[in-house]
């Protein structure tokens, strides 16, 4: 796919001997395409800019989605937290004395002494990132959008209305496209862009390059579920020990129906869905972090098996070739021994942001099968959302 062709504005600065004198321009990747080489975005000579910090407020900041938030935005170069808001329970307390930290590592310095807000426009920022209960999230993001803000969200509130972008970067970064149709169709400036389900984004990765270059027919997916993916406190221990949960309230219809819109392509002022049938079950098992899920597919046409395993190997897109600060050097790692992905050895796998996939083998009732593995609250979450927001800057939507 030719990325420059798509003529994305981004801010650039041009080399200059005196450091002190960078000025920021407006060009178009299209425009640049001409004048200089395709490596120049990212040779030092050309770069995507770093200069301007945007402030963001984190909605549901004291949660399992929001204290990620606030790890992995710490030493962020694009972004610095400037609000914090959770539920009346929080409100009005110091960050440190309204959240119990549940990461590992300390809670950042920063947050302790910010004052915890009502998840309700304005609040001190240019940028919400949400990862409020969905049932709340509508009506607050909906909001801050009306208010003028651009949103990015974790929550399922919006992900399917056919006006909002159900964004990852590495596979439907057109369809961003929709933020000015949701603009117009909402008579607003703010704009709302989800990210999808935590095992929809690790089932999505893995098909994408499938999809492309073979045709995906119909796609099973059994899932073993990470306890954080609950939020905190989740699932009651005697629910969970010396046991499987087979049910995630809401879990198998969100991955089934997500993943036809982001495989899906902008046509017009919609997405015209991906045509395949996609069957999930979903389960909760007793790990801490990381998604797994046992995949079976049907391809369009035959391929061998060395073909997948390159074909997932060599996947990079949009993200990798802007140099996006979270985007993983490879979107999808492949384990060739024969136990691999495990949640506990492969989560961490491109700092979160890379999902693993081994076990590629025929099947005898669809084409393959193989186990994909991703961390929940970190591509899954956080993390992901992260990556949008770096979209939307590398490609002018936030300025
Ligand atoms: P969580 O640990 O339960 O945290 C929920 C957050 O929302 C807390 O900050 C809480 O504040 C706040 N909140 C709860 N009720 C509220 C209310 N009535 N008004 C305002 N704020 C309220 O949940 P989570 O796991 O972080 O998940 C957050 C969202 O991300 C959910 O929509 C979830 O579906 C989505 N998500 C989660 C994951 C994951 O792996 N966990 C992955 C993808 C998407 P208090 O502390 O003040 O109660």
């Amino acid at each position: 796919m030719d990325f420059f062709a798509a003529g994305y504005a981004c801010e650039v600065r041009g080399a200059a001997s005196d450091n002190s004198h960078w000025l920021p321009e407006r060009h178009s990747l299209s425009a640049r395409k001409a004048a200089e080489p395709h490596e120049a975005i990212c040779n030092g000579q050309w770069q995507i800019s770093m200069t301007k910090k945007f402030r963001v407020g984190i909605l549901g900041a004291t949660g399992m989605v929001g204290q990620r938030f606030i790890q992995l935005l710490e030493n962020h170069p694009q972004f610095a937290i400037t609000a914090l808001a959770a539920s009346d329970r929080s409100q009005g307390k110091k960050f440190q004395d309204a959240c119990t930290w549940r990461l590992s590592g300390e809670m950042p310095a920063f947050a302790k002494e910010m004052t915890v807000a009502a998840p309700e426009p304005p609040l001190d920022c240019e940028l919400i990132f949400s990862s409020l209960p969905g049932d709340i999230a509508r009506e607050s993001e909906g909001a801050f959008a009306r208010a003028g803000f651009p949103v990015i969200s974790n929550s399922s509130a919006f992900r399917m209305d056919r006006d909002v972008p159900l964004l990852i970067p590495e596979i439907n970064h057109e369809h961003l496209a929709l933020i000015e149709v949701q603009r117009k169709q909402r008579g607003q400036q703010g704009y709302i862009v989800t990210n999808p389900n935590c095992s929809t984004i690790m089932l999505a990765l893995a098909l994408a390059p499938l999809q492309r270059k073979f045709g995906v027919e119909s796609v099973v997916a059994t899932t073993m579920q990470a306890l954080s993916g609950a939020g905190y406190p989740g699932v009651p221990s005697l629910a969970i020990s010396d046991n499987v949960l087979p049910f995630i309230e809401g879990e198998e219809e969100k991955i089934e129906q997500e993943t036809l819109k982001i495989l899906g392509e902008f046509k017009g002022a919609e997405i015209d869905e991906a045509k395949m049938a996609v069957s999930a079950q979903c389960h909760r098992v007793a790990v801490s972090d990381g998604h797994l899920a046992a995949v079976r597919v049907k391809l369009a046409r035959t391929a061998a098996p060395e073909e997948l395993k390159e074909t997932f190997a060599s996947f990079t897109e949009l993200p990798q070739e802007l140099g996006l600060h979270s985007a993983p050097k490879n979107p999808i790692i492949v384990r060739d021994e024969p136990d691999r992905p495990q949640p506990r050895l492969d989560r961490d796998a491109g700092n979160g942001m890379s999902i693993t996939i081994g076990r590629i083998q025929p099947d005898k009732v669809l084409d393959y099968r193989f186990v994909a593995l991703s961390h929940n609250t970190i591509r899954g979450a956080a993390g992901a959302a992260i990556l949008n927001a770096e979209l939307l800057i590398a490609t002018g939507n936030l300025i």
